[in-house]
């Protein structure tokens, strides 16, 4: 397999040397927070594949939702006025649960192209009100909004830029609130006063009219789990409001429990104008994101498609056996997984907040299921580790060595995002086996 897979299978780029130099590990099964490796090895998977199997492995009821709706009904294209039961039930009870009016849902197949579509939506609405001047975008440094050519401009990672003049002349970017590592210190309210700021800045300086929207995660994700200070979300969205801006709320990562409640926008008191999921939506069994937009949004666009303006829609748009599985795990979430996820959230905040006194570690942040560990190599200093690759392998490589998949980001950052299934016993044990990594990592 590992020649196999070294000669014909292309790996996403950012692990692609690191598949070349040191090969590739088949996993061969999992069940609940188990993952289980072609030579038998068993680890506890803290990273839920890529923050993404939150309901955990070998769940039987998706497996049948999923094998019904194959035999029912495998695919029903969305275009032509078509539609099907579970993806006309998934976007009823995901807008029953969604903020405040985010009642219209578009289904895509991952956060990528939910992202995607979020331009293509907001540049619709701003030509149906009548403001098609309206093309200039906002979002996040270090923000993480996809991997597709104009995802990747609101995406704040170099590598995904590089080769097409990207991010392009209408993306823009302010700061971070990365709290550890701000030139404004880490006061909560001067954090908030720094991006409020920075957002009225940037707009000042592209032209208030010409604004299209605005992006942010609740947590930023694959820039190493940053936390903003309660009430940043809020106060970024009344902003938004203020200046006329829509507001796009990127909860790839945070939504379906991910930090608690189903949505993060829930935690943070705010309605955006736009929401987009993808993850969680079916906990990695099938691929499936989507764009919610609030009911204001949607007319304006509705409009304007039906005056034959505006096209937009995949292939596996709606897929029903996505939206099966959507609407199976949906259940599991509120039956049971919620409930758990924040039980275990708090005892692996707790757990890795234990490990500040470890030498290497600078900073622990996180909220439920989603947190960091910041290794430094001098705490004083907050000097990172060498920013290569290379460090970041050992630690991944070390982990793995110890039974415990967690994801080890190149600038020193480990990132966590454990299935909402995980036991007491399986939180110690990430906890556990993180300290010993470092211990190790130090020798
Ligand atoms: N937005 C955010 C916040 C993400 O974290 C990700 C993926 N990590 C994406 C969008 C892109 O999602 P996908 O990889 O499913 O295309």
């Amino acid at each position: 397999l590992i020649e196999l897979d070294r000669a014909h299978l292309i790996h996403p780029v950012a692990s692609y040397r690191g598949h070349e130099k040191l090969g590739v590990r088949v996993l061969a099964s999992a069940k609940g927070a188990t993952v289980t490796d072609a030579s038998g090895r068993q680890l506890i998977d803290g990273f839920a594949g890529l923050w993404c199997v939150n309901a955990g492995y070998g769940h039987e009821s998706i497996v049948e939702a999923a094998t019904r709706q194959m035999r029912e009904l495998p695919y029903a294209t969305g275009y032509f006025g078509l539609g099907s039961e579970p993806a006309i039930r998934l976007a009823s009870e995901l807008a029953e649960r969604a903020p405040g009016n985010l009642d219209h849902v578009f289904f895509t197949l991952g956060g990528s192209d939910a992202v995607d579509s979020t331009i293509r939506f907001i540049r619709y609405y701003w030509i149906g009100r009548g403001e098609p001047q309206r093309d200039q975008f906002i979002s996040v440094e270090q923000g993480y909004h996809g991997s597709s050519t104009v995802g990747a401009g609101l995406t704040a990672l170099p590598a995904f830029h590089a080769g097409f003049g990207i991010p392009f002349d209408w993306q823009h970017k302010i700061p971070s609130h990365y709290a550890y590592r701000n030139p404004v210190g880490d006061d909560p309210q001067a954090i908030i006063d720094a991006s409020l700021a920075a957002l009225r800045q940037k707009v000042e300086e592209i032209g208030p009219e010409r604004v299209a929207a605005f992006y942010a995660e609740p947590i930023q994700g694959s820039g190493g789990v940053l936390v903003p200070p309660k009430g940043w979300m809020k106060a970024m969205r009344q902003l938004c409001q203020e200046l006329g801006i829509l507001f796009v709320a990127d909860e790839v990562i945070t939504g379906f429990g991910r930090t608690g409640p189903l949505f993060a926008c829930h935690e943070d008191e705010i309605v955006p104008d736009f929401m987009t999921v993808a993850k969680g939506l079916t906990s990695g069994y099938v691929p499936m994101g989507a764009v919610f937009m609030g009911d204001h949004i949607y007319q304006t666009i509705a409009d304007s498609a039906g005056a034959g303006a505006v096209g937009h829609g995949y292939t596996y748009s709606a897929h029903p056996v996505s939206a099966a599985v959507g609407l199976e795990v949906l259940k599991l979430y509120e039956n049971e997984l919620l409930d758990n996820g924040r039980k275990a959230g708090a005892r692996l905040m707790a757990g890795l907040e234990s490990l500040k006194d470890h030498p290497l570690v600078g900073d622990v942040r996180g909220r439920g299921m989603l947190a960091a560990v910041e290794l430094v190599v001098d705490k004083e200093k907050k000097t990172p580790l060498p920013a290569k690759a290379e460090p970041a392998r050992r630690i991944f490589d070390r982990a793995w060595e110890n039974g415990l998949v967690i994801r080890a980001f190149a600038n020193g950052v480990l990132g966590y995002a454990p299935p909402l299934c995980c036991t007491e016993a399986e939180i110690d044990g990430i906890v556990e086996r993180t300290r010993k990594v470092l211990d190790e990592t130090l020798e």
